[in-house]
């Protein structure tokens, strides 16, 4: 098998060692990845450091031609990609389309939003001191940027991270998940074939024990980071005085109310409880159910859930596939164990096979179980009633996070309510919090995270304002 160069100052290498890529369904080898020395990382770092006003001083018709032709090439090897992330991921092959689409959508939402960046200007004479003067205001880019990726949308979280930063003129350095560095990998590729000037990306596979020195590294003032809780608040802790941004895990809640369409919430629950076999920082993970409905929901939810497709990712129309791996699937089968021991029934799946776990639903969880407090992670619902709107609000909020929360109704006061008192930095009105768009501003509140991804809102953070008055006017 061929061994995948990495992206060093925009050009292809390879180092000393190799990362061998594993198919979570069979376990065979679908890729091996040269790893970058820690001279060739230095170069990658220097590079990106010497190239930063370059960078910032490109044409916006120059960063926008780039993405736009990311996005054009993304859909012209669509399939291929699409196959590329089944590969290393797992996940279905309808998924891993839906992904690239996103990507594609990515890249040109982020030439759009670059040509759109202008400078603004802010009159001064609203005091009398102001007479005469004028703001003129622009956003630089505070640095380059490291991108750190988790495995769960290898390609399109690792676009999140390098459109807006091309966007604003900012080099980047990708560090990908070492599950599944292929896809940001083969963006290396895409990027490689853009005028950008050389330096500034770099993709850089290397191990979790050499990612900390790309982390305090002082030519990287800026790292954007989407993971895991731990590791995310343990680089923060890390590096306080950096720019971090970071996108963690939930636990997230969907609320059925009364008035809600019954059909198409059991339908969009039980799927979007185990898309990417539950592996979505957003995944539904946990639903209350009004008690005047609940005897109504729970049945449709059970069908839907029972009625996915499961099986081998690579058949068109599997709906769940397995785990990254058989050790994620094994963990989740002890949570879902331990919740049943303390007294939880168990609606439908509760098996494992390898690393595949059956879509499950799970009623009458302790609150202090696994299941109900942690991000589990893999396709596992837990569905309880509730009185009213208090509760279960109060129910959504009783967790130590907030990424989205789904609210299924159709009354607006109880939708404005909900945006007002749910503690999450988004709420979804009539789906699922698993809905997002890739233009949106997109991050969590309490552990899940601090600042926002979504093109304009990542544009904002790798940037500041810098002004300039202008007097005698
Ligand atoms: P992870 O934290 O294990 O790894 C994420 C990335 O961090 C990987 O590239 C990994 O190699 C790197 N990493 C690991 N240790 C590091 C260290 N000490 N220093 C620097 N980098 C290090 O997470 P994962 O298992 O790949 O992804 C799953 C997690 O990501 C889940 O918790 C999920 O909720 C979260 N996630 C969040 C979002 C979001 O937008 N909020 C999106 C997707 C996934």
């Amino acid at each position: 098998m061929n061994v995948t160069p990495f992206w060093l100052a925009g050009r292809a290498a390879t180092g000393d060692g190799e990362l061998t890529v594993e198919h979570p369904y069979d376990g065979r080898v679908v890729g091996t990845v040269s790893v970058p020395t820690p001279g060739q990382v230095e170069e990658a770092l220097a590079a990106a450091h010497a190239v930063r006003a370059e960078a910032a001083a490109l044409p916006v018709h120059v960063r926008a031609e780039a993405l736009a032709h990311v996005s054009r090439r993304l859909a012209e090897r669509s399939e291929e990609i699409a196959k590329l992330i089944t590969a290393e991921n797992g996940k279905p092959l309808m998924w891993a389309r839906i992904e690239v689409k996103r990507a594609i959508s990515t890249f040109r939402f982020a030439a759009e939003e670059a040509r759109r960046w202008s400078p603004t200007t802010q009159r001064l004479d609203t005091e009398e001191g102001g007479v005469g003067r004028m703001a003129y205001i622009t956003r630089v880019p505070k640095g380059p940027v490291l991108g750190i990726s988790p495995f769960n949308f290898p390609l399109n979280l690792t676009a999140h991270k390098v459109a807006p930063a091309i966007a604003v003129g900012a080099p980047i350095v990708v560090k990908p998940a070492p599950a599944t560095p292929l896809s940001a990998l083969l963006l290396g590729e895409l990027l490689a074939e853009t005028d950008l000037p050389a330096g500034m990306f770099s993709v850089l596979p290397v191990p979790n024990d050499r990612a900390g020195a790309l982390v305090e590294d002082p030519r990287l003032p800026i790292v954007s980071f989407t993971g895991s809780v731990p590791v995310g608040w343990s680089i923060n802790d890390q590096v306080p005085r950096k720019h971090v941004t970071l996108e963690l895990g939930g636990n997230g809640a969907a609320v059925v109310l009364p008035d809600a369409d019954l059909d198409w919430a059991a339908s969009r629950i039980g799927l979007f409880s185990n898309y990417q076999a539950g592996q979505s920082c957003i995944a539904v993970q946990r639903v209350y159910v009004h008690r005047a409905v609940y005897d109504e929901f729970v049945p449709k939810l059970v069908e839907t859930v029972d009625g996915l497709v499961t099986g081998d990712p690579w058949d068109d129309k599997t709906q769940v596939g397995p785990l990254v791996s058989q050790d994620a699937a094994e963990r989740v089968e002890s949570w879902v164990g331990e919740a049943v021991e303390s007294g939880a029934k168990i609606l439908a799946g509760g098996t494992r096979e390898g690393a595949a776990y059956a879509p499950t639903v799970l009623a009458d969880v302790p609150a202090d179980a696994k299941v109900a407090r942690e991000e589990v992670f893999g396709p596992v619902l837990l569905v309880q009633p509730v009185d009213g709107v208090d509760e279960a609000f109060e129910r959504v909020n009783d967790s130590t996070f907030g990424l989205q929360a789904g609210v299924f109704t159709r009354n607006l006061d109880i939708a404005f309510r909900a945006h007002r008192e749910l503690q999450v930095g988004g709420v979804i009105i009539g789906d699922v919090p698993s809905y997002r768009a890739d233009q949106m501003p997109y991050g969590g509140v309490k552990d899940s995270g601090v600042g926002r991804e979504g093109l304009r809102s990542a544009m904002a953070d790798y940037t500041e304002e810098k002004i300039m008055v202008l007097t005698g006017l």
